[in-house]
């Protein structure tokens, strides 16, 4: 009996990808046996803390790194710091804000749903711009010069979520907030692959940036990547961290918190309530090394078209839909397989073929953001060998009802 056995739960067919409500994706044994080598010691969590940031300053070409139990908690704990800075009352006060700068500026065109991590900190969010080129007639978003008006003294930093074709982009918004001496902060969550991006948004100019663990690059579903300026991981780092020891026994490392620039030792702040464990961090470094090292040799995308492959070999012949792969990695970050529902010839929705494979047993998850086109799309990244062939036989199945 495995643990899916014993706790009575079934597992699922994941071609959705590394969702959360779906438990993020499959471990290489690497990693998971990281893991279990970590769970087998202890450390001092700051030394952990330290080492793995060290390793994420050196691959994406920041001053420092963390590793938080996710992207929306970056978020939450790099807007702290951007409030807060090296300020122990101030880190002492979150979530409450009187009297400290608690407005983040961010393009109304990217608030989204976990925007809610960056207010969490005691933010406020301040929203600029129109995204009129949704409504037909218009062709722009949110414009620099809006950025730059809305900044003022109460102004903590810029709240940026990077995504292909972003108006206004990235070097455009840090040139506007750099010339204020205001942080941004860059949500990075799904932008891996491609793996460049790691250094990208650095290289850019972002003050911090937050890449999801548990997304493409395979690491524990509760992890993430934290990367940025050193004063400002510093004050992640004092945000997050136990503090349950005695000031003059207090001896964090120096590469993370720098004891002369602050005038004591911290309480439990407000990061507290997401910590980290060790071997969340020893998992999360394996997966980032194994995934650059398979991107470099080219094994991470052969992993993910091996198995759209395979998909798409066990649906010809398919009735009632027509198959397109997408697979060309200059436009294809993810290789992918659209199935596109002849819905008349069917005399069924593509909805209720999904909704029929996700009932079904096991449940099969498929990418539902193409419903509007009657497409079903196969995301590779979480399936295990053996489930396209199993998906295959279901969706032909399903298709010819
Ligand atoms: C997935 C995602 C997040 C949350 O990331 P977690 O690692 O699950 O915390 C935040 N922002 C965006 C844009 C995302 O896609």
């Amino acid at each position: 009996m495995d643990i899916f056995e014993r706790l009575g739960v079934d597992p699922i067919i994941n071609a959705k990808g590394p969702a959360t409500r779906l438990s993020g994706g499959i471990l290489r044994p690497e990693v998971a046996q990281a893991m279990v080598e970590a769970s087998r010691r202890c450390v001092d969590i700051a030394a952990m803390q330290a080492a793995a940031g060290s390793y994420i300053a050196e691959v994406t070409g920041a001053e420092g790194g963390y590793v938080t139990p996710g992207a929306a908690s970056g978020l939450m704990l790099s807007a702290a710091a951007c409030i807060a800075g090296h300020d122990l009352g101030a880190m002492d006060r979150l979530p409450h804000t009187r009297g400290l700068k608690n407005e983040i500026i961010v393009a109304r065109s990217q608030r989204n749903m976990y925007d809610h991590a960056v207010r969490t900190s005691g933010a406020r969010l301040v929203e600029i711009g129109i995204a009129d080129r949704y409504a037909g007639a218009g062709v722009r978003d949110a414009e620099p010069w809006e950025y730059d008006a809305a900044i003022n003294d109460r102004t903590a930093a810029i709240y940026y979520v990077a995504a292909p074709g972003n108006q206004p982009s990235l070097p455009e918004v840090v040139a506007v907030a750099h010339a204020s001496g205001i942080p941004v902060i860059v949500d990075a969550a799904g932008q891996l692959p491609p793996m460049a991006n790691l250094k990208r948004f650095i290289a850019e100019g972002a003050d911090l940036v937050c890449f999801s663990g548990g997304k493409a690059i395979g690491g524990p579903q509760a992890s993430g990547i934290l990367a940025g300026r050193r004063d400002l991981v510093m004050s992640v780092a004092m945000q997050h961290l136990d503090m349950d020891t005695a000031p003059g026994r207090w001896n964090p490392p120096a590469s993370l918190i720098d004891r002369n620039a602050i005038n004591g030792m911290p309480r439990d702040g407000i990061g507290r309530v997401c910590k980290v464990g060790k071997e969340e961090i020893a998992g999360l470094v394996t997966a980032l090394r194994l995934a650059l090292e398979e991107d470099a040799s080219g094994a991470l995308r052969a992993g993910w078209s091996h198995h759209i492959a395979r998909l798409a070999e066990g649906l010809a012949g398919l009735n009632n839909a027509t198959l397109t792969l997408r697979d060309d990695p200059e436009r294809d970050p993810v290789p992918m397989l659209a199935i596109t529902v002849d819905q008349k010839a069917l005399g069924r929705s593509a909805e209720e073929v999904l909704v029929e494979l996700e009932r079904g047993k096991p449940a099969i998850y498929m990418e539902p953001g193409e419903l509007g086109n009657a497409t079903l799309v196969a995301q590779p990244q979480c399936l295990a060998e053996g489930e396209a062939e199993i998906m295959a036989e279901r969706i032909k199945a399903a298709l010819r009802a």
